[in-house]
């Protein structure tokens, strides 16, 4: 069990049992109690009984396929300290509304954008783009009050076009020849290359900064010449982006909260 965000994998086959818990928090947390969600994932060749928080802030149960629920239960009751104390650290589930409120910033072909949502009684959405003065509005028109679809829809799709342009521009200045490129709404992975060339981008990197983005799409370019992560797909990607250090400081700083936007 670890301190840290899991990666876990949800496609396993499970059976799953969500229920609702309510754990005290500590004092300082801002909020008085934490509701934490809890689900039972019961995995076949799982030896141990393990949990960790996913990017939705659930806490998931990884209980090995023969392993008694009421031992599973118990688990989680033995370690309620734990459990308390990480529910309060974690990064909170912001919508993309509320996230462009705090940080108005995304990356567009390399360069910073300051964007701003404005909301239209009548007309279509749309996006509005000055490339020149690195500004852009995320025209959104008006539904039923808290109903933010219209603008996660129109921010998908500028995202696509983004990032799929971005690989091309990159991919042509460093001499590359990628596959198909699909923004996805991945559950904990940034980006992923497969072996047939095509690379899959999490739509949230366009809420990093420039370079982050780009190094995130420099890993899987690289991943194009060595599918594994090896010395030399190291060497390779040190070759693309010499300023890795501090974009994958950034990535490890900012990511478990980026992740968590719009769940
Ligand atoms: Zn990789």
């Amino acid at each position: 069990m670890s301190s840290r965000d899991r990666q876990l994998d949800r496609s396993s086959e499970e059976s799953s049992l969500c229920e609702r818990v309510s754990f005290e928090a500590p004092a300082d947390y801002s909020r008085a109690k934490v509701e934490v969600p809890l689900v039972y994932q019961r995995k076949k060749g799982l030896r141990r009984l393990r949990m960790g928080f996913d990017y939705e802030n659930r806490l998931i149960v990884s209980v090995p396929w023969n392993c008694p629920q009421r031992e599973a239960e118990e688990f989680v009751r033995n370690h309620r300290g734990w459990v308390e104390e990480q529910a309060a650290r974690l990064s909170p589930v912001l919508t993309l509304r509320e996230h462009l409120s705090h940080c108005p910033t995304i990356a567009i072909g390399g360069q910073s954008v300051v964007v701003e949502v404005r909301n239209v009684a009548s007309g279509r959405s749309q996006w509005i783009y000055d490339e020149k003065r690195g500004e852009g509005i995320f025209m959104i028109r008006a539904q039923s009050e808290g109903e933010d679809l219209p603008l996660r829809k129109l921010f998908r799709k500028v995202a696509t076009i983004a990032l799929s342009d971005r690989v091309g521009e990159l991919a042509a200045v460093h001499g590359f020849n990628p596959g198909r490129v699909t923004v996805r709404d991945q559950k904990s992975r940034w980006g992923s290359c497969s072996r047939n060339r095509t690379i899959s981008l999490n739509w949230r990197l366009l809420l990093f900064s420039p370079g982050a983005q780009d190094h995130v799409i420099l890993h899987e370019l690289a991943h194009l010449r060595h599918l594994d992560h090896s010395a030399n797909f190291h060497r390779l990607l040190s070759e693309l982006d010499p300023r890795r250090a501090e974009f994958e400081a950034e990535l490890n700083r900012d990511g478990a909260q980026l992740m968590r936007v719009d769940r």
